[in-house]
């Protein structure tokens, strides 16, 4: 069993103030994987105090020095990929062959958007003659991450906030924390100075308030869920940080019938790729009704060749929900479905055949869904699809918009004017279409109940960032 109790604090790894362990259990088997500790208040206020101190130094170093120091770790990141990919699987269940080319390769994928986004980022833009407008790093920022994607989530809030200058304290997830204990190694070993890059493990009543709450912390970036995007908001609220949140999402896939052949069998496999537990997932899929019936053909033949197995293997299944707290939830929201009067079309409650021990849910797809039921509203995070049919352009567009959330929304036609017409009416941070994700370095984040923050090359680098105005400007 791996015990990884000490905190990455001032450029050593050190012992918490008091112990206090916590288990990780591995979802594929149940077992405790490793232990770790959750912080204090003692230990979350050395980290940032050594956070405070790294400050001046970091922030007035040349940018080509931090520069180097993020393309030493993405060297070391690289190299080290297997062993990351191993954390990932054994701390939140995504099998070997996707946590290395998903999961690590997202972090690799972020990391060279940023670089590549400062090469022409301007840290000094002149506005008039004699105006010049200035960013400045904000000051010393705390990150918390959930566990569903742990490297994307760190790289998109580490990197940056080194990158322009600021220094830091994250706070990983206590139930996939093993991912970023990792990491910290490898930013020590890239050579970040002492006190610049701190990690602190805890939970949110915890560490997660502590930095929410303390006076020196200027920014809070948080991922995660809804619930605790609100109460970091709050808590923030006394010391008046910026508080950029990525949160939930209940995405709908509008599938026009004109859309390509693959569309739905690309829909839902994206619904229950990473087990579900994405909060981009399409989890919505909304079909014109000509083409419904055939949909709900494809996307149950989806749903039943969707393997799904341990962590531990080769190939291309899927693999756990990360813990028992959400493999309950989900079974509850399944049988909710049910209860509510949606059409069960493949999976449901249980484990799949074969499988008794692990946190394994069976890909789900529920036809007939109407809008207000509560599996068509609630972010479920487990493989479980819910089809909804529409007849007219105008009511697709009302469906899709009528959710709590707006992060990505989906659109599939082969009519151009139609598909641009609709996408640009969804309320939503990121419309993808006809199949085609995110290029490297563009903002990923929400509307409403999805957040504020975007996360990713030039905008990501903004977010970490003041804007200072300096008048009759003399070069
Ligand atoms: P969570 O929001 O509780 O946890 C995410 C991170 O926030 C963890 O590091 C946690 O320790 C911390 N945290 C929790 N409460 C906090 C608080 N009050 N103050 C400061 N930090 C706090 O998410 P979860 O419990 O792990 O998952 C629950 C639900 O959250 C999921 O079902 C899913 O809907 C959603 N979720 C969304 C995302 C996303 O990327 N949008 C990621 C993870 C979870």
């Amino acid at each position: 069993m791996i015990k990884k109790r000490e905190f990455y604090i001032d450029g050593q790894w050190v012992s918490p103030v008091q112990a206090n362990d916590f288990d990780v259990i591995d979802p594929s088997t149940e077992e405790i994987a490793a232990v770790i500790s959750l912080g204090s208040q003692s230990d979350t206020d050395a980290a940032v105090a050594a956070a405070k101190g790294a400050f001046p130094a970091w922030s007035a170093l040349p940018l080509a020095e931090r520069v180097k120091v993020i393309k030493k770790f993405l060297e070391i990141y690289n190299a080290r990929a297997q062993e990351m990919a191993d954390a990932i699987t054994t701390e939140m269940g995504a099998p070997l062959d996707w946590a290395l080319e998903e999961q690590v390769g997202a972090g690799t994928w972020h990391t060279e958007g940023f670089l590549e986004a400062l090469e022409k980022f301007e840290f000094e833009r002149r506005y008039t003659d004699t105006e010049m407008h200035v960013l400045d790093p904000i000051g010393v920022v705390g990150l918390i991450t959930p566990w569903n994607w742990p490297m994307n989530q760190i790289c998109l809030k580490v990197i940056p906030a080194l990158a322009v200058g600021c220094t830091m304290v994250l706070k990983p997830s206590e139930i996939a924390p093993l991912s970023g204990v990792l990491f910290a190694e490898m930013l020590h070993e890239a050579g970040v100075p002492a006190g610049v890059f701190n990690l602190v493990n805890g939970d949110g009543p915890g560490v997660g308030t502590q930095l929410s709450t303390h006076p020196d912390v200027a920014m809070i970036s948080f991922t995660g869920s809804t619930r605790a995007g609100i109460e970091i908001s709050k808590a923030a609220a006394d010391t008046l940080k910026r508080v950029s949140l990525e949160l939930g999402g209940k995405g709908a896939n509008i599938v026009f019938a004109d859309a390509d052949e693959n569309a739905v069998t690309r829909g839902a496999m994206h619904c229950f790729n990473n087990s579900g537990q994405s909060c981009n997932a399409p989890t919505r899929m909304l079909v014109e009704r000509s083409r419904y019936d055939q949909a709900v053909e494809d996307a149950v033949k989806t749903a039943e060749t969707r393997g799904v197995g341990s962590a531990h293997e080769h190939g291309t299944h899927i693999g756990p929900v990360v813990s028992e707290l959400q493999f309950n939830k989900i079974q509850d929201l399944i049988q909710n479905g049910i209860d509510e009067g949606a059409r069960l079309a493949a999976g449901g409650t249980g484990r799949p055949a074969g499988l008794n021990r692990g946190y394994f849910v069976r890909p789900t797809v529920f036809a007939d869904v109407t809008n207000d039921m509560t599996i068509a509203q609630t972010e479920i995070f487990g493989p479980v699809l819910s089809i909804i049919p529409f007849d007219t352009e105008e009511e697709a567009i009302e469906i899709a918009n009528d959710s709590p959330y707006g992060l990505t929304h989906y659109v599939q036609s082969q009519d151009n004017a139609k598909r641009m017409r609709v996408a640009r009416r969804l309320h939503a941070g990121m419309i993808q279409t006809n199949g085609q994700g995110l290029a490297k370095g563009a903002p990923f984040g929400g509307v409403k109940a999805s957040g504020n923050g975007r996360e990713g090359g030039h905008y990501g680098l903004e977010d970490f960032c003041e804007v200072k105005v300096i008048t009759a400007y003399a070069d």
